[in-house]
């Protein structure tokens, strides 16, 4: 089973990717808990290449192709073979995040980042895709909070994009997930954790059979 969280910088992604692993593992699955745009040494790499503002910037193709590049390694390096011994597969972001931020924030164009991205994971797809769903307020907030709390590193190249930016993406997200509905979860993701944790596992549960 193979499980992707999605959403704006904000969204509480990471948290619940991290519960739903944590609940997984204690029904007594193997689990594979990773992130992109990272996850193998080359990912990381990847990921700093193009998130840390320190370096110059990056044409919009040349970074939509940096985030296939590191997915592709993500793939092929760590969720093929664990999906291939019947691990099960949380990832914190998958292509819908290259969709939204390359695609919409970048104005690529959707479908055109989409295309890259099935070469680049062989057409995987995630069987669900819960997509944290938060208004660009709330999220810019949290996203304040969160540094604070880190002591100030700054935000990244992203986080850094005016307003607008993020509502292309959020419209992105929620287009995407309105075109195959049956394999998303989409949650309002301004409630509590506990309370979305919930609905996640609801779903899971019933994927898996239970
Ligand atoms: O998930 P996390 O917040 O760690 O993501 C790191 C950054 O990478 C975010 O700022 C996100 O906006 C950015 N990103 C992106 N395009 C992707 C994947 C992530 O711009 N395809």
């Amino acid at each position: 089973l193979f499980i992707a969280f999605e959403g704006g910088d904000g969204s509480g992604k990471s948290t619940q990717a991290r519960l739903l692993a944590e609940r997984l593992t204690s029904e007594g699955h193997e689990v594979l808990l990773t992130r992109e745009p990272g996850g193998t040494d080359v990912g990381e790499q990847l990921r700093s290449l193009v998130l840390d503002p320190a370096h110059a910037p990056i044409d919009p193709v040349t970074e939509a192709l940096i985030f296939a590049a590191a997915r592709s390694a993500h793939v092929r390096q760590l969720i093929d073979p664990a999906l291939a011994t019947g691990r099960t597969v949380v990832t914190d972001r998958f292509v819908d995040s290259s969709v939204a931020y390359q695609g919409a924030g970048r104005d690529l164009g959707t479908d055109t980042v989409a295309g890259i991205n099935e070469w680049a994971t062989g057409g995987l797809h995630p069987d669900l895709t819960v997509l944290l769903d938060v208004d660009t307020g709330t999220a810019a907030t949290r996203r304040a909070d969160r540094e604070q709390a880190a002591g100030g590193t700054g935000p990244d190249r992203m986080e850094s994009e005016p307003e607008p930016f993020h509502q292309r993406i959020r419209t992105a997200f929620t287009d995407r997930a309105a075109q195959a509905p049956e394999r998303y979860l989409v949650l309002d993701a301004g409630r509590p954790a506990a309370e979305i944790a919930a609905e996640v596992w609801g779903r899971v549960a019933g994927l898996l059979g239970r």
